[in-house]
């Protein structure tokens, strides 16, 4: 039975209703009524884009698009680096949807609008002295979706970051407006909190925080195999344990992090994050292309550019955050925490073997290899086991265009052979029949999307492809140079 807003919303003249959402359309004569994420790997040009402001601006938007049988796809700062976001009919801009609505410091919650960036959502906390438990590489990204793809920082006894939400609402497909958690309508929670955006628009998120921290990071850099050998005692020795491996260098730079009560100490290296690093590296990486040779070189002296142990202490997510630096193609599969050793050890000996070869890849780097604990999230890539992340990279110096099929193509053949299992928001080729044998719940989640949305309102090409099998080639958003 349809609720009273609903009820309402559907008196609306379709007129009305147009001059209702003109304010929030983005023109479409304006150059933000074309898509792009943020890597500009992927490009769309929806019928619509509205930026919405409230949630009644929402609930318009979903009752035009059922009207007219529209698809809608949420989207939040467009950093997935796949096609999850994009679509050509209507796009929902979250954007403006970031109010702080609730802050409980003694409980240590906050409820907070999903389209919220998490460094606006880290400048508000600081305000309560509360932090987020957890951040990943960045923190432009909107929570929603953060929470949608099951973000995940490091730390192998901390959860993705969907694993810190309590409480979410959603707008669903019919118009209703829902609350679930893991108490009330748990299949739904369960669902959304990895949802891909399927399940409704998530509007509100109840979110456990802490009180806000400093971390003391300790950097140094150790031979891979050393590396290999004392996996276990690195990865449990600190809280947030992170590695980024320089695999023509035979490097692997190393990151340790802790909750500290010493003064703050900020560590940055003035010639890595601006002069030499950056600009220097990107301007390389672009001769790069032409002399693929030089790529090993760049490796090696960025290696060498970030040596030497190193120790800082700073706001949480100031050392949690990294610089991921220039547009680029980036893969990264979860594989079983267990197989970490094999993995790593069988991409290090491919990779040797391409060195070798004169006409062999020549990556870029470097492999950033990240760790989280077990959860019971449906479509976590850590479902059900501890879990050994593991990224690549392949920059796009100055927007220009790099190879990388091939590169990807090999890493993801060895990643699935160690029971890999893809992180959703970059792009991978799984199919439904493949994913239901990786996730024991996938049916389930296939069935509760068919319950909240049988229409298929929040299913744009990404959905259709991995989640329904629908042939919709992987390359449907790519630009044709690409
Ligand atoms: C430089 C860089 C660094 C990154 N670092 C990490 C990292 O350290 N760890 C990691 O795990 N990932 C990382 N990512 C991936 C990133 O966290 C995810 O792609 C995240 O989804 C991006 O958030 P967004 O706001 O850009 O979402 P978008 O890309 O805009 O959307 C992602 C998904 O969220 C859905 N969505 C967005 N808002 C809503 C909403 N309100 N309701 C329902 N669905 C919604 C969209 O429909 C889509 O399915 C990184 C990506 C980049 C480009």
């Amino acid at each position: 039975m349809p609720s009273q807003r609903t009820a309402q919303l559907s008196d609306i003249p379709l007129q009305n209703l147009y001059s209702l959402l003109e304010p929030i359309t983005i023109p479409a004569s304006s150059p933000r009524a074309k898509f792009s994420n943020w890597g500009q790997t992927y490009y769309c040009t929806p019928l619509a884009i509205f930026e919405p402001e409230n949630e009644f601006q929402c609930q318009l938007i979903l009752e035009l698009a059922r009207r007219e049988g529209r698809r809608v796809r949420p989207v939040g700062v467009g950093h997935s680096p796949s096609d999850l976001a994009c679509t050509k009919e209507f796009m929902l801009q979250t954007r403006k949807l970031n109010r702080m609505l609730e802050v409980n410091a003694e409980k240590r919650y906050v409820v907070v609008q999903g389209g919220v960036t998490l460094q606006d959502l880290h400048a508000e906390l600081a305000k309560y002295n509360l932090a987020m438990i957890n951040v990943g590489s960045i923190s432009e990204q909107s929570l929603a979706g953060v929470v949608t793809t099951a973000t995940h920082g490091s730390g192998i006894e901390y959860g993705v970051m969907s694993t810190h939400v309590l409480a979410l609402t959603l707008l669903l497909a019919d118009g209703s407006r829902v609350t679930c958690s893991r108490n009330e309508r748990s299949d739904l929670f369960i669902a959304s909190i990895c949802g891909l955006g399927c399940t409704g628009l998530i509007m509100n998120i109840q979110l456990a925080v802490e009180p806000a921290f400093l971390l003391k990071e300790v950097q140094d850099s150790l031979p891979f195999e050393e590396v290999m050998q004392r996996l276990d005692e690195f990865v449990y020795s600190s809280e947030h344990v992170r590695f980024w491996w320089f695999p023509t260098a035979d490097s692997v730079r190393m990151s340790f992090c802790d909750r500290s009560q010493e003064p703050r100490n900020p560590a940055g290296s003035w010639w890595w994050h601006t002069l030499l690093g950056y600009h220097l590296v990107q301007l390389l990486l672009f001769i790069g292309r032409y002399i693929l040779g030089l790529n090993t070189w760049i490796a090696n002296f960025a290696c060498w550019l970030v040596s030497g142990r190193t120790v800082g202490v700073d706001d949480s997510h100031v050392i949690f955050n990294v610089d991921c630096r220039y547009p680029q193609h980036t893969t990264e599969w979860a594989v079983p925490y267990h197989n970490a050793r094999s993995c790593l050890r069988e991409l290090k000996a491919w990779l040797a073997q391409e060195q070798q070869d004169p006409h062999g890849l020549r990556p870029h780097f470097p492999v950033e290899i990240r760790f989280s604990a077990p959860d019971d999230i449906w479509l976590s890539p850590s479902y059900g086991q501890k879990t050994c992340w593991i990224g690549i990279v392949q920059y796009k110096p100055y927007g220009f265009n790099v190879p990388y099929r091939k590169l990807f193509s090999g890493y993801e053949k060895i990643v699935a052979r160690h029971q890999g299992r893809p992180h959703w928001a970059k792009a991978h080729e799984l199919t439904p029949e493949i994913l239901s044998k990786t996730y024991p719940r996938f049916d389930d989640f296939v069935r509760v999307i068919n319950t909240v949305d049988p229409r298929g309102m929040f299913r744009n090409e990404y959905i259709q492809r991995h989640i329904f099998g629908r042939p919709v080639d992987t390359r449907f958003y790519k630009s044709r140079k690409e």
